[in-house]
This record gives C-alpha cells, sequence and structure tokens, in this order.
C-alpha cells in the first residue's frame, strides 16, 4: 500500500470517516505525498490543450490581446493564470502577443497561482525571460489593476464535495476504511447541499455534486471587476446546465483507475458545473460554448493554414492537433469555454459569436 493510503486509514481509523472533498484535497495536495506535489504529470498522466499544440496558446494570447485593447489598452493590468500546469499556455499567449502588440506584454504583470513547488519549478524554466510572481490561492493576487485572468483545466482539479439522495434525504458522500481498502459510504447525518437542484424531486441514489472553491474563485471575480475591469476565461471539460450523477474520475498514465485505489498517485478530478460558476458569478457572463466553435471563432483554421504553408513538412501533426482541440469526438465538445466580465459600456470578448446574446449579470 503506498504511503498516503496508510496515511488516510490511519486518520479514518482515529477520527472516523472523511468527505470526498477532504479526500480529495488530501490526495491532491498532501505536502508530502500529495499529487501535483511531488510530481510533473503532464504528458505522462494527460495531456492538456497548451500540450497539444502552440496554436491552442497563440489563439488565446490573441483573445487576450483583443480584450485589452477593446478596454482602452489599460497599463500596468494584472495578467493572472491559474493552475498554470508546465507554463507552456503562458509561454505561447506572450509569444503570440508579443508578435502583434509588443506593449501588450510591456504592460502585462504576470501572475501564477500554483501550489505545487514541483510546477513552480518548471514554470520557472518555460517563463526564464518574463518577471514572473507566484501566488498560492486566487485571493492573494494583488489589487489595484484591471485582472486579465485565465484558467485551463483548474477547475477540475479543485475538491469536489457529493451528495447521495437516500430514503432519508440528501447524505454527503464520505471515504470510510474497510481493513487496507478505502470505500465510499454516506454520513451519519442528513446533509443539505445548497444547490438548485437539490429542492426538486430526485430518484434515491443521485449524486448531486458542488464545488466550494471554484463558487468561491467565481464569485471573488466580480468585485474586482468593479473596482478595475477585467476580463476572464475558464476553460475546461464539464456541463453547461444543473445535472446530477458522479463524475469523480481518477487518472493515471492516461487509464482510468479507481478514485480510492491509490491516492497521490493518480490525477483527480471531477466535471466542473458551469452553471454553477455562471450563478455565482456577480459580473457579465458569456458561454459556456464548446471548445470546438471558440477556436474556430477565434481563427484556428486560419492559423493552422499559415503554419502550414510555412512548415508543410508539419502538415499531418497540424491537422491532427487542430482535430483533437476541435473535433467533437475529441475536445471540441466535452471541453467549454466561458468569459466573465466587465461589461456595462464594455465590448463583449472575442469568441464567443456562439453564445447567443446570454451575457447577464
Ligand atoms: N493549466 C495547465 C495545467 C492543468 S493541471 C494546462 O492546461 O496544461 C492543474 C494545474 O493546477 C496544475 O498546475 C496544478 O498544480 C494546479 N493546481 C491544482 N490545484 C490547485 C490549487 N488548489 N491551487 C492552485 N493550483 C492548483
Amino acid at each position: 500500500m503506498n504511503a498516503l493510503k496508510r496515511k488516510i486509514i490511519d486518520r479514518i481509523k482515529a477520527s472516523g470517516p472523511i468527505s470526498v472533498a477532504e479526500y480529495m484535497s488530501i490526495a491532491l495536495s498532501d505536502p508530502e505525498h500529495g499529487y501535483y506535489m511531488t510530481r510533473d504529470p503532464l504528458g505522462r498522466d494527460f495531456t492538456t490543450a497548451p500540450e497539444v499544440s502552440q496554436i491552442f496558446g497563440e489563439l488565446i494570447g490573441l483573445f487576450f490581446v483583443q480584450a485589452w485593447e477593446d478596454r482602452g489598452q489599460p497599463r500596468p493590468f494584472y495578467f493572472v493564470e491559474l493552475g498554470p500546469g508546465r507554463g507552456t499556455l503562458m509561454a505561447d499567449m506572450l509569444r503570440a502577443a508579443r508578435k502583434v502588440r509588443p506593449e501588450f506584454v510591456d504592460a502585462a504583470k504576470i501572475v501564477l497561482v500554483e501550489i505545487s513547488p514541483m510546477l513552480r519549478g518548471v514554470q520557472a524554466e518555460t517563463l526564464s525571460t518574463v518577471p514572473v510572481k507566484w501566488v498560492s490561492q486566487f485571493d492573494d493576487v494583488p489589487r489595484g489593476a484591471p485582472l486579465f485572468l485565465v484558467a485551463n483545466e483548474f477547475f477540475d482539479a479543485l475538491p469536489i464535495q457529493q451528495f447521495v439522495k437516500s430514503e432519508s434525504g440528501w447524505r454527503e458522500r464520505m471515504v470510510a476504511s474497510d481493513g487496507n481498502e478505502l470505500v465510499f459510504s454516506l454520513s451519519s447525518t442528513v446533509a443539505i447541499p445548497e444547490s438548485p437542484i437539490a429542492i426538486g424531486d430526485v430518484l434515491t441514489d443521485s449524486i448531486l455534486e458542488l464545488n466550494p472553491t471554484a463558487t468561491e474563485i467565481t464569485r471573488a471575480i466580480g468585485p474586482r471587476f468593479d473596482e478595475h475591469d477585467g476580463v476572464t476565461l475558464v476553460i475546461d471539460y464539464g456541463y453547461d446546465k444543473p445535472a446530477l450523477g458522479d463524475t469523480l474520475q481518477a487518472v493515471k498514465a492516461n487509464s482510468y483507475v479507481h478514485p480510492l485505489a491509490e491516492p497521490g498517485e493518480a490525477d483527480l478530478t471531477a466535471h466542473v458545473d458551469f452553471a454553477a460558476l455562471a450563478r455565482a458569478s456577480r459580473s457579465y457572463v458569456l458561454g459556456p460554448i464548446p471548445q470546438g466553435a471558440f477556436l474556430e471563432s477565434l481563427g484556428i483554421n486560419v492559423r493552422a493554414g499559415l503554419l502550414k504553408r510555412r512548415n508543410p513538412e508539419r502538415s499531418t501533426e497540424i491537422d491532427a492537433a487542430v482535430e483533437r482541440l476541435t473535433g467533437p469526438s475529441d475536445m471540441g465538445r466535452l471541453f467549454k469555454a466561458m468569459t466573465i466580465f466587465e461589461g456595462l459600456d464594455q465590448e463583449e470578448p472575442p469568441g464567443f459569436d456562439a453564445a447567443c446574446g446570454s451575457s447577464h449579470r
């Protein structure tokens, strides 16, 4: 048995079952054995869009340049990324931005929100030519200037709470121990999740998920925009309508494993509930729209065509990357993009034409 599983079982034996959220938080960020704390999982356990192709980050960079221009080119501004992984997205965004608007890069104060000391090291290498500041949580991002914020595959990595509808009402899903194994169980007392779905008629055994940290971060963005303006772009896999179901998943070496089998050794994530983010937001929202539609609207096909003309020997590889990012059975539909922005007398951020004017406050 791995050391972290031993530690969790000992803790459960001493003080009782822990919630799924606590379990996820320990498995991912235990300072000694947590999944993100000790390794660089990108490319080994899973591959994210920026790691698929430089085109992804370049288009997102141009998204932010456009949003910055539409807002009168504020200087300075905070260019913030939540959970930057290897720093690839930030590097690709800055390279594309520098080509079209060097002033954008000069005005950007880059802040990375990252808990993993190991990944901070990788980011420092990737971004060695630009000044970068690291913080551990969104709340520590400095205030006092407009905020341009991006989060790709970040919200799915935050601990979720799960609730199960039992005959006697909602109960929180817990993790208990059975000998040398971890097993799911239910809280002994009734727990009432704060969600519009929890009120309706729900079949017994249905699972409802909440992501309190994602909600808190989203709620904190609006007030910053009220003070200094800004645009947020969230891209992740998830669902756009309130829904029930168990989306907790563990991935190791590109294959699914049981979420309780190897804490600390598999990536543990849950699908993002975009409707919950939109409800928590206290600013204007567009989307979510499918990643495929978003990237097409930002001009992925034109950009791929250009790259292919310059590098004909890479044509097949470029076509494959575009298909992977936009294809409906690849990342094109399950992954979604949503923007939160200060919209009072301001342009809507680019790329959201498919969102059919769903901007609201
Ligand atoms: N955005 C990157 C990496 C996604 S993996 C990409 O698209 O390639 C998730 C990232 O979020 C990792 O960098 C991980 O260390 C970081 N992370 C996970 N939980 C976090 C938390 N609670 N606070 C800050 N960063 C976190």
